[in-house]
C-alpha cells in the first residue's frame, strides 16, 4: 500500500482532542510543491511491480493540501488549536483547486491508470459553504471527481460519533454533516452506475461519551445499515486534550468535570455496542439497554427477536 502511495503534505489544523497529528507535525500545513510530487509519482510509476494504480495521494488528512489562512498575520497571533472547530475560521482558505489540479496531474502521467485516495478526507471541509462561489463551486466538483474517480471501492471517512456533545469534546462536527455527505455519496455513486462503500470510523469510550450515546450510535448506524468494522476504543494518546481530561476527570477549558469510561468493564460495555448485530453481545447489550434506562433501543437494534445469549465473548 505505501509503496505505491505519495504523500503532498505534512501537518493538520484538524485539532481533533483525541490527535496528537498537530503536536508532531504542527498545525501549519507544509506542502510539497507540483514539480516534486509529479517527480516521485513518475519514479513509482516506474517500478518494477507497479501495476498502474497509485494507493494513495494523501497526508494526515487527504484533503488540506496548500490550504492555511489567508491572513498569516492572523494567523501567527490565533490561539485556535482548530481552524475547523467549533466552525470554519473564516481566514481558513479551503480551496480544493490546488489540490484536484495535483490529482488530474498524476493521473495524466504515462503508465498511471489511476490514483486512489486512501488518507481519511476530511467532509467537513470539502463540504464547508465559504460563500465565494468559484471557492464553493470547486469544491463541489472536488467531492464529485473525488467520488467518481478517486476511491478504491471504499472510501473512508471519520465522523468519529454520532452523538453531538462527544463530537464537540472531540472538536469533531455534527454528525448531521455525515448525514448531507453521504447522501452525496450515494447520489454520485447512483448516477455513477457505482456501488462504492463509504467507511466511517467511530470510537468509543472517548471522554464525555456515555454508554448511552454508544447505544444511540449503534440505533443510528443500524439505521444508516452500516455494519462498522473500523472501530476503536480511546486510548490516552500523550499531548492531547482528550487525553489531559481523561487523566484529570476536568475539561482544561472550561473546568467543568467530564465522565470518562475508564475501567475495563466500562469500556467493554461501550465497545460491544459496535457490534449489536454479533448475536454473541446481544443478551449483554440489552441487560445494559435496561439498566440505563434505554429499553426503547432494543426493538430499534433487534427487532422482535429474543435475546441470545450463547456464545458470549469478551
Ligand atoms: S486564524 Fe484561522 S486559519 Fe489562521 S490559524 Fe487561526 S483558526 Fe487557523
Amino acid at each position: 500500500m505505501i509503496r505505491h502511495s505519495v504523500n503532498l503534505h505534512r501537518g493538520c489544523f484538524g485539532g481533533c482532542a483525541f490527535c496528537t497529528i498537530s503536536a508532531h507535525q504542527g498545525k501549519f500545513i507544509a506542502s510539497r510543491s507540483k514539480e516534486s510530487i509529479l517527480r516521485e509519482a513518475r519514479q513509482v510509476s516506474r517500478m518494477p511491480d507497479f501495476k498502474g494504480y497509485i494507493s494513495d495521494l494523501g497526508g494526515p488528512s487527504a484533503n488540506m493540501y496548500a490550504m492555511g489562512g489567508r491572513d498569516k498575520e492572523v494567523c501567527r497571533r490565533c490561539l485556535r488549536p482548530s481552524c475547523l472547530h467549533p466552525k470554519p475560521c473564516p481566514n481558513l482558505n479551503t480551496d480544493h483547486r490546488p489540490l484536484l489540479d495535483i490529482y488530474r496531474a498524476v493521473d495524466a502521467l504515462p503508465g498511471i491508470k489511476k490514483s486512489f485516495i486512501g488518507s481519511g478526507v476530511r467532509y467537513d471541509l470539502s463540504m464547508h459553504h465559504t460563500g465565494r462561489e468559484d471557492v464553493d463551486r470547486a469544491n463541489r466538483r472536488y467531492n464529485e471527481e473525488l467520488i467518481r474517480e478517486h476511491v478504491s471501492g471504499r472510501l473512508k471517512v471519520a465522523p468519529e460519533h454520532t452523538s453531538d456533545n462527544v463530537l464537540s469534546l472531540m472538536r469533531k462536527p455534527s454528525f448531521a454533516l455525515f448525514h448531507e455527505f453521504k447522501r452525496l455519496f450515494d447520489e454520485t455513486n447512483k448516477r455513477a452506475g457505482m456501488r462504492q462503500q463509504l467507511i466511517p470510523y467511530f470510537i468509543s469510550s472517548h471522554p464525555g461519551c456515555h454508554a448511552s450515546d454508544m447505544a444511540e450510535l449503534a440505533a443510528e448506524t443500524k439505521a444508516l445499515n452500516f455494519h462498522l468494522e473500523q472501530v476503536q476504543d480511546f486510548t490516552p494518546t500523550p499531548m492531547t486534550l482528550a487525553t489531559e481530561i481523561y487523566y484529570t476527570g476536568y475539561h482544561p477549558y472550561t473546568g467543568e468535570q467530564v465522565f470518562t469510561a475508564t475501567s475495563q468493564e466500562q469500556k467493554l460495555e461501550q465497545r460491544k455496542f459496535f457490534f449489536w448485530y454479533d448475536a454473541a453481545y446481544r443478551a449483554d447489550i440489552i441487560r445494559t439497554l435496561r439498566r440505563i434506562g434505554r429499553p426503547d433501543l432494543i426493538s430499534r437494534l433487534f427487532g422482535d427477536r429474543p435475546p441470545h445469549a450463547a456464545g458470549r465473548r469478551n
